[in-house]
């Protein structure tokens, strides 16, 4: 399934500043909206951290970024501003994006971090994360930094480590020592390791986060241990404990058919079938959802209308599924208790009226309160409406309409 609201993604530059801000070390970089502002941002960090190269990279919520060419080394500042105008503005396509690419609106100037040294640069990945099958948070970790994790875990599962941490407790020092050894290090590189692992997991924590993915995590070759990407996702119901959070959602990364329900307090989430839903209740919404599919159908869509069915919210509800253009049918599945089956009917009836240019077939199941009120008033509607009053009825007529 997509990606539901309950989360909330951010970019790398914001993901590495709260990863900064509890001590995690991080290759250090200052996001640009434009080509002028990435050549300000490359003097202030060669100022501060006296390399002149630099690697421009495309803030958009996916991965993969290298690989579609979102990802690339400036040499000069001539290049820095080159780069990240030729970045600034694409369509960045990457195997995590959809086929048309993601629009890049800033990108980060990062500190080159893969200078020459006293020893090599290793890659590492780490993430952190709640394995739901024993209740408990985990650090996952591979010495196969900078690839596709599923890859690794298909091809080489023995080289994916877990580390998981007991609640009470907390991360033992023992364990991030542990992660250090089984990553191989030593010496210096090893306290780096066992720190910013510490730090890594505090951060998790602390910032209610539900995925931390770092990938990579550098090994820099005088042995600092640093941040390199970084991929956050925050817990939405935990937002309240973070308000200075909340300016980070991007609204413009986000689905904007969900953003707009959300704006009209629906509770909707895009999905790829054809038959649209609206329905009373997440309970019955989901067993909508098994319904359609029975009858051959996909849902296009989980959309909970609410306690509040009235021609105001099922109007709303309509424009909404209708701005999918994959919708061939709408099922209306409504259970009437505190709202009346009646209200319900002469709402659709209402909104149906009003929209005017609704092209699909539509049918209504109602259940409850005056039910049979509400289906002769959409029986003689004179509308392409079907009514129905039991679950399988309203799947064959779904069926039929499909067909
Ligand atoms: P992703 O492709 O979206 O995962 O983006 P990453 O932030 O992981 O960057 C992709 C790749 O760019 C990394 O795996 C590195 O190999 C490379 N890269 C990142 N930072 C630097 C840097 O400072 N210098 C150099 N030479 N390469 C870098
Ligand atoms: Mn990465």
């Amino acid at each position: 399934m997509k990606n539901k609201n309950i989360k909330m993604n951010l970019h790398e530059y914001q993901g590495k500043d709260i990863l900064a801000s509890f001590g995690v070390r991080i290759q250090r970089g200052i996001v640009a909206k434009n080509a002028q502002e990435a050549v300000a941002a490359a003097k202030q960090l060669t100022a501060e951290t006296g390399t002149s190269w630099h690697v421009i990279k495309a803030q958009v919520h996916a991965g993969g970024r290298g690989k579609g060419g979102g990802v690339k080394l400036a040499k000069n500042l001539q290049e820095v501003e080159q780069i990240s105008g030729q970045i600034i503005g694409m369509n960045l396509i990457t195997p995590q994006t959809s086929a048309e690419g993601k629009k890049v609106h800033q990108v980060l100037i990062a500190e080159d971090v893969y200078y020459p040294g006293e020893s090599e640069t290793s890659e590492f990945y780490m993430s952190v994360l709640l394995n739901r099958a024993t209740g408990r948070n985990m650090i996952m970790y591979s010495t196969e930094g900078g690839m596709d994790i599923e890859t690794v875990a298909e091809q080489t599962p023995h080289l994916i480590f877990t580390e998981e941490v007991d609640p009470s407790v907390g991360l033992m020092p023992f364990q991030a020592r542990r992660v250090s050894f089984n990553l191989g290090l030593e010496g210096l590189a090893f306290k780096e390791m066992t720190k910013f692992v510490s730090a890594l997991y505090t951060a998790y924590v602390q910032s209610d986060a539900s995925l931390f993915e770092i990938n990579p995590v550098l090994k820099t070759s005088d042995n600092k241990i640093m941040a390199v990407d970084a991929k956050v996702t925050i817990d939405d119901n935990a937002l309240y404990r973070h308000k200075d959070y909340k300016d980070l959602r991007d609204l413009r990364e986000e689905n904007p058919i969900e953003v707009e329900a959300g704006a009209l307090g629906l509770n909707y989430v895009d999905l790829d079938g054809n038959v649209g839903c609206m329905v009373n209740g997440a309970g019955l919404a989901m067993a909508t959802m098994d319904l359609i599919k029975q009858a051959g159908g996909e849902p296009a869509n989980f959309l909970d209308v609410g306690g509040t069915a009235d021609a105001a919210r099922v109007e709303a509800a309509f424009k909404i599924i209708l701005k999918d253009p994959n919708v061939k049918a709408i099922l209306i599945n409504i259970f009437g208790g505190i709202v009346r089956c009646d209200r319900v009917a002469q709402g659709v009836i209402d909104a149906y009226k009003n929209m005017g240019n609704i092209n699909v077939p539509i049918i209504v199941r109602l259940q409850g309160t005056n039910a049979d009120i509400a289906k002769d008033l959409i029986d003689n509607s004179g509308l392409d409406v079907l009514s129905a009053t039991e679950f399988q009825e309203a799947a064959d007529k779904v069926h039929k309409v499909l067909a």
